[in-house]
């Protein structure tokens, strides 16, 4: 295909045919193989060669030998992992081409975490990209998704079903914001994944005004210095330790989603249990979870983001690697795009790679661990 994105295709390829995708990106135990490159993409398993989208846990997994990956999401690994990140650790930055066997690959922003790449992939003409997870509304904490055509697109389908209609964030951004207002005497606890979720929760409240001190659970603490070190202001961020319980009156507080609601919580003065999640929708599972105050805030394309990026691709085939797959296949379907379901078993069913709960983030440096209190 002919096309004048960051990525296209070289033209000494015209002679040869144009490969079938099944016949060079295979899905086997381990994750995307990618045959003439001999890489895996966000492997499940340790492999010798990983193109790593980013840096949330089902995608960034640690031990592989040697790691393509961005800047950004290299940091994010070396400041889970450490030395298991990876024995050897290569940046390519958004928009740099590196051929890797036959195969040229190029990162460009997902948008859906700091650093966050789809990774673009072409060999003899044909052009796949494996999309990782991804979101197209704005997000003041990382580079925003940009559509690439292409002859496959690879997408999640996290929320892949037409009840997922994410509202606008400044919407839920002030009904956190009218609640502290509300109950003065009270505090505020976001629950929010530590990474991603948590710095744009903040960053939002920064955009919609609001400029006290936020104060973070330990488990926070290393990723959201990251950001900051990184280039992401969040303003006035202080550890939820150490301090009296009268500190956190009227305040709000950031916490992993495991600590809202138990012990920990207990400690703050009457605690509004606030949850920023795009299964917040979903009434039952804000109930489960004791959440008062559901903010439906997700790092993850909604129903319609996902059929507007598969307009926007303008791919005429489609996979769909985990998630509510169905739907979104019998959509692109009915549009006369190819479409299968690969239905890859490792990435979670929450959609968390926005999961990394506090004992999958190792803390170095005498940083506060989970649990640790106030
Ligand atoms: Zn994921
Ligand atoms: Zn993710």
């Amino acid at each position: 295909m002919t096309s004048t994105t960051p990525a296209a295709p070289s033209a000494n390829v015209a002679s040869a045919s144009i490969p079938v995708p099944e016949s060079w990106i295979k899905v086997l135990p381990q994750g995307l193989y990618v045959e003439p490159g001999d890489f895996f993409v966000d492997p499940v398993r340790p492999a010798a060669r990983a193109v790593i989208t980013h840096g949330h846990a089902d995608h960034a997994r640690p031990n592989n030998e040697r790691v393509l990956a961005t800047p950004d999401t290299l940091a994010i690994m070396r400041a889970r992992y450490g030395d298991a990140a990876g024995a050897s650790l290569q940046a390519l930055p958004y928009g740099e081409r590196l051929r890797i066997g036959e195969v040229d690959v190029t990162f460009v922003p997902a948008g859906h975490v700091l650093g966050s790449a789809q990774a673009v992939m072409e060999y003899r003409g044909c052009r796949i990209v494996a999309s990782g997870d991804y979101k197209r509304r704005a997000d003041a904490t990382c580079a925003p998704f940009e559509p690439v055509p292409c002859d496959v697109f690879i997408t999640e389908a996290t929320f892949g079903l037409p009840v997922f209609r994410h509202p606008p964030d400044e919407g839920e951004i002030a009904r956190l914001l009218h609640s502290v207002e509300l109950f003065p005497e009270r505090s505020h606890v976001v629950g929010a994944y530590a990474l991603g979720k948590c710095q744009r929760v903040i960053a939002l409240l920064r955009k919609a005004g609001y400029d006290e001190p936020i104060f973070l659970h330990g488990a926070l603490i290393p990723l959201s210095n990251l950001y900051q070190e990184l280039g992401v202001d969040l303003g006035d961020l202080r550890p939820a330790t150490g301090l009296k319980k009268d500190a956190f009156v009227g305040q709000i507080v950031m916490a992993p989603p495991s600590a809202v609601a138990d012990r920990w919580a207990r400690r703050l003065p009457d605690p509004v249990v606030c949850m920023a999640s795009g299964w917040m929708t979903v009434r039952q599972r804000a109930k489960q979870r004791g959440v008062e105050l559901p903010l439906v805030i997700s790092d993850h394309a909604d129903w319609d983001e996902l059929c507007q990026t598969i307009d926007d691709v303008g791919a005429p085939e489609i996979w769909v690697t985990h998630g509510r797959e169905e739907a979104l296949v019998h959509h692109a379907t009915s549009r006369g795009i190819r479409a299968r379901a690969l239905a890859m078993v490792g990435f979670d069913e929450e959609g968390q790679g926005e999961m990394p709960e506090p004992p999958e983030v190792p803390v170095r440096g005498g940083s506060p661990t989970q649990g640790e209190l106030l």
